[in-house]
């Protein structure tokens, strides 16, 4: 989902919605009675979070009658992300952490639990699973750039390739280049020096995902593996990301159909339990 807004209607049945407001993009899901993916909006994340957030209940299906107004006339309605304290009208606000967890469960680990990484557009975390699907543990980087989608971004940029193409170019590459610069700005400047002495495109941008996957692998350590491997955040859609998890932990990785939905997905499957 790169397209500056994406939505998508599966059921005609919605029960109970998601919203994640995150740094880089806006996410709401609808499910329905069984809390099945139901529909779906995605949209670049926009300065005015709260007018935002009204244009998308605005396209929101409207809730089935049974459920919608059902408690006291309250939205079936849960805020995750960086800004869910902006969605005024949701009935409550929980953890990017607590969401994605919940999601990816239900998604993909269902009764047995697991390791969750999800990288988002300017954050990254790492999430224990119970086989219950409670969190047990987890490590969260949200101070720097490294290790999350705008480090490949703000590079990728600096070497003309699209983001879509991102993956696909640093895996047709033969060899890898190794940056040493961990730091987003010093990056880019280390990636122009590499350009200037003849360096290609490809060998480099193979080496940048495998910094940013190092990161996110010393992450994995501080709260353990226990497989599955699962990947979340809209930068799970970038095809060199589980490949090369893969390469560097010797753990299959498994992704569910939406990575980027899963925090709003996960933020509707608790506010259809209220
Ligand atoms: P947040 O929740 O923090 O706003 P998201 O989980 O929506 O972030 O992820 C946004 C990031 O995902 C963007 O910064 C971008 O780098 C990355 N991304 C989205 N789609 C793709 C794609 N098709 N290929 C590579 N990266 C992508």
């Amino acid at each position: 989902m790169t397209a500056s807004r994406d939505e998508r209607r599966m059921t005609n049945s919605v029960c109970a919605l998601g919203i994640d407001v995150g740094s880089t993009t806006v996410k709401m899901v609808g499910v329905d009675a069984e809390g099945n993916l139901a529909w779906h909006l995605l949209e670049q994340a926009d300065p005015r979070v709260e007018d935002q957030v009204e244009r998308f209940l605005a396209r929101a299906p409207c809730l089935s009658p049974p459920l919608a107004g059902g408690m006291k006339g309250r939205l079936f309605l849960v805020a995750t992300g960086y800004g869910r304290k902006l969605v005024r009208p949701a009935a409550r606000q929980v953890t990017e952490i607590t969401c994605h967890a919940k999601g990816v469960y239900r998604e993909l680990a269902a009764k047995r639990g697991g390791t969750l990484v999800d990288i988002g557009g300017q954050d990254s975390k790492v999430i224990g699973i119970s086989p219950k699907g409670d969190v047990t543990d987890f490590s969260m980087n949200d101070k720097c750039a490294a290790g999350t989608g705008r480090f490949l971004e703000n590079t990728a940029n600096r070497l003309g390739v699209p983001l879509d193409r991102m993956g696909e170019v640093a895996l047709s590459a033969s060899h890898e280049v190794s940056i040493s610069s961990t730091c987003t700005v010093f990056a880019e400047s280390e990636v122009i020096s590499l350009i200037a002495h003849g360096v290609a495109v490809e060998p480099i941008l193979r080496g940048l995902h495998r910094s940013l996957i190092k990161r996110v692998v010393a992450m994995i350590r501080t709260v353990g593996l226990a497989p599955p491997l699962m990947l979340s955040g809209g930068v799970a859609q970038n095809q060199a990301i589980p490949r090369m998890l893969e390469e560097e932990t010797g753990e299959k990785v498994i992704l569910p159909r939406y990575p980027q939905l899963m925090g709003a997905y996960g933020a509707a499957l608790i506010a259809l339990e209220m």
